[in-house]
């Protein structure tokens, strides 16, 4: 760890290469899928992202934890996600609430109400829906941009922190249930973070996440053009080190799912063909003209959503 790298301008300029599992901190690794780019900079981050190239993907052959090599330091990665393009994100805020609605169901399949923490909120849809739906709700984003969009969204049915987990400052011990969708592949320290999550719960409090699946169908049959392979993915669980890494933070894990993420058909076709899904770059042409490119289907990515409990 340590090791300065230096990259173009815009990107993240300081980090290390890992030399040890950020799960097990094991150093027999592995590499699991050599590099195509992956320099992670403001094009490369969230839905706008113009750049779909990763860094190289190694895996732990002690735990089977897979994860990307590149790890950018905490402050610059702050700074990245402060300042992220949400303009495609933004767009597609219809299907964001369906899929909110799906996570609020899967959530309430555990447990149906009290105080909720939904950690990387982005612009508040779930929150949304689960004030709405009696829950008392907070959120924590780190973009201002994203974190101003659910304070308008939720309009004074709850709290809305612009900050990172660290920096919000949450009380332990406060909450019923904690959410974290489509966030644990992002942090540094899955572990340290996961750990931190699971002391704000109250002792038989929940825990969920949703994460990128490495041992999906989809991922083993895409291959390196597996749209969930990103430069800002750092971390790829499975369901065995995901659970590993839960048992690791004191948590008791009770269930996995899997959840479709809702989309425009245009959003759908543009995502492969940036991955180069034969095919997609066609479609996604034909359907600008017409109608259809603004459905709404719901696609299954290659994720996997946990549910655990604080003993
Ligand atoms: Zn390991």
């Amino acid at each position: 760890m340590g090791e300065r790298v230096t990259l173009e301008q815009g990107t993240v300029t300081t980090g290390s290469s890992l030399q040890r599992c950020p799960l097990c901190a094991g150093s027999d690794i592995e590499v699991h899928l050599e590099a195509t780019g992956g320099a992670l900079a403001h094009d490369a981050l969230g839905s706008s992202r113009t750049d779909v190239g990763h860094g190289k993907v190694l895996r732990c052959r002690g735990c089977g934890f897979v994860f990307s090599e590149f790890r950018p330091a905490d402050e610059e990665l702050h700074t990245l996600y402060r300042e992220m393009n949400p303009t495609v994100y933004e767009k597609e805020a219809q299907g964001r609430l369906k899929t909110a609605q799906r996570h609020l169901k899967m959530v309430q399949r555990h447990i149906v109400g009290g105080r909720l923490v939904d950690v990387g909120c982005a612009s508040g849809s779930f929150l949304k829906v689960a004030a709405e739906a009696g829950w008392t709700v907070t959120g924590v984003e780190p973009s201002e941009t994203l974190a101003n969009y659910a304070k308008k969204l939720l309009d004074g049915r709850g709290d809305v922190h612009c900050a990172t987990l660290q920096q919000a400052k949450l009380q332990p011990q406060s909450f019923d249930a904690l959410t974290l969708f489509d966030v644990l592949e992002h942090v540094t320290d899955p572990l340290a973070f996961l750990t931190e999550c699971a002391s704000l719960l109250k002792p038989g409090g929940y825990l969920f996440a949703n994460v990128p699946d490495i041992s999906s169908l989809q991922a083993r049959v895409l291959g390196s053009r597996w749209p969930l392979l990103l430069a800002e993915h750092l971390n790829y669980f499975d369901r065995t080190t995901l659970k590993r890494c839960g048992d690791a933070a004191g948590l008791r894990w009770i269930a996995f799912d899997r959840r479709p993420a809702s989309f425009t058909v245009e959003y759908v076709l543009y995502r492969l063909s940036q991955h180069g899904i034969p095919g997609s770059s066609l479609g996604h042409r034909m359907v600008q003209e017409n109608s259809l490119g603004s459905m709404c289907i719901p696609v299954y990515l290659g994720e996997t959503f946990a549910a655990w409990v604080r003993a």
